[in-house]
């Protein structure tokens, strides 16, 4: 098996919610020595086959990836598929599903805001839309830096956007049981993204863990750069304690957003089995 000491399996392009298009990400990957890379957008697989094309072209390994939206105990949890088929149509469906309702959304953020004097943020996040139909949070924070609301994106996400303040709008996502299945059944493995990021308790958390296998996920985010080096430790017990293999990677946005770039985590713990293990058939090179 091909050891790999730089993946980088998640990240954004324009596709959903990151500012650089999927070739200026392999490139960006590559000069920071990554030697697996996955793209991952938001509910979408649309940047698949050019982010291969690029990675190829770059002379790096590459993972179909995706990062799909579930509601959890009331909550929002993201799950990574890493490794499936892209052309998968049940799973592309299913993300359409799961993408639906994110312009309504978007137009009753717009009008939460508009009720505390902040106009034209629809057509505001708007601009820093590169898919349509993946309006989301954080088009309407770069356009609340951009109005001078706030000074940079971290500001907005703790003043609004978030639950109990304003242009936070609720939305129904997919469930856990779906999400995995469309992601193992189109060939990959799915997991459980940045978990320090979740308000669960820890019932709510041994549930979610718990569940998850049951429905056939294989693989938790250990390294991340949501995770403290605290955070890592106590989910790489996390991943022994649940039989879980572990990921890395980044969650890079942008250049100017994001304070981990890609390629520039700490290593995976070596005493656990790294995702890429249970789908190295499934690796591009
Ligand atoms: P949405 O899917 O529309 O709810 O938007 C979620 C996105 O908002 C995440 O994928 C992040 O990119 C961004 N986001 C959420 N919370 C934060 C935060 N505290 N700081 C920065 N970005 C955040
Ligand atoms: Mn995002
Ligand atoms: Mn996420
Ligand atoms: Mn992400």
């Amino acid at each position: 098996m091909t050891s790999y000491t730089n993946a980088d399996l998640h990240c954004h392009s324009v596709v959903s919610d990151g500012t650089l298009d999927p070739e200026a990400l392999a490139a960006r990957a590559r000069t920071n020595g990554v030697d697996l890379w996955a793209l991952t957008d938001h509910d979408e697989v649309g940047g698949q086959h050019r982010a291969a094309a690029a990675a190829r072209a770059q002379g790096m390994a590459y993972l179909t990836g995706a990062e799909i939206s579930v509601t959890f105990a009331n909550t929002t949890v993201h799950i990574v598929g890493l490794g499936f088929d892209a052309d998968d149509t049940r799973l592309i469906e299913g993300l359409a599903r799961t993408r639906g309702g994110r312009g309504e959304r978007a137009q009753e953020m717009a009008a939460q805001l508009a009720q505390v004097g902040i106009h034209g943020a629809y057509e505001g996040a708007l601009r820093y839309v590169g898919n349509p139909e993946l309006i989301s949070r954080t088009h309407f924070a770069r356009f609340l830096v951009e109005a001078g609301v706030c000074k940079d994106t971290s500001e907005v996400f703790r003043k609004y956007l978030i639950e109990g303040k304003p242009g936070f709008v609720p939305h129904r996502w997919a469930t856990l049981g779906d999400a995995v299945r469309w992601i193992t059944e189109a060939g990959g493995v799915a997991v459980i993204a940045h978990p320090a990021r979740y308000r669960l308790s820890a019932n709510e958390e041994f549930a979610l863990f718990s569940e998850f296998k049951q429905h056939g996920g294989q693989a938790v985010e250990v390294v991340t750069g949501s995770h403290s080096a605290a955070e890592a430790v106590s989910y790489a017990a996390m991943a022994q304690e649940f039989g879980l293999a572990a990921s890395r990677g980044s969650d890079f946005h942008s250049p100017d957003e994001s304070h981990t770039d890609l390629g520039t985590l700490p290593p995976l713990p070596s005493h656990l089995t790294p995702v890429w293990d249970l789908v190295a058939d499934r690796i591009l090179k």
